[in-house]
């Protein structure tokens, strides 16, 4: 597994999205750990860059990625979200919007869009693919 031992999730506070979400990755990404920030409707602070907050994810992304070496950041908006209330078409606006935030930190990182639905199931709604420094191996898949 080596470097995609971690991944990092940037997720809502809200109790009833930490587990489907840390599931998923799991599964999905093959992350063995998964880093997680807690925000009260993160999608909507890095797609409005709404400060401090999106400075203080910001500065737990890096300690993810630099000393855990995560390869993986995920941004998820849910259903019912108290922090950042809307229906479904603004949750994916904003995880998309937000992602643009994350790019522009400039990490060699896959970045990938969550949502949570009604029944707590896990969309994907964006994916960068590979990291920037895996994809160059020629091995796209997790190991
Ligand atoms: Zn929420």
């Amino acid at each position: 597994m080596g470097n995609d031992d971690f991944a990092t999730v940037i997720n809502c506070m809200d109790g009833r999205t930490q587990i489907p979400v840390n599931e998923w990755v799991r599964a999905e990404i093959g992350a063995t750990h998964v880093d997680t920030i807690t925000e009260a409707g993160p999608n909507g602070i890095l797609a409005n860059r709404q400060e401090p907050l999106a400075s203080t994810i910001r500065d737990r992304v890096m300690i993810s990625v630099n000393d855990h070496g995560s390869k993986t950041i995920a941004l998820v908006g849910h259903y019912d979200c108290a922090g950042n209330p809307g229906p479904k078409t603004h949750q994916k606006g904003d995880v998309l919007k937000g992602l643009e935030t994350i790019r522009s930190w400039g990490l060699p990182v896959r970045l990938i869009g969550l949502l949570v639905g009604d029944d707590w199931s896990v969309e994907v709604v964006a994916d960068s693919g590979s990291a920037p420094n895996r994809a160059k191996t020629g091995t796209g898949a997790v190991a």
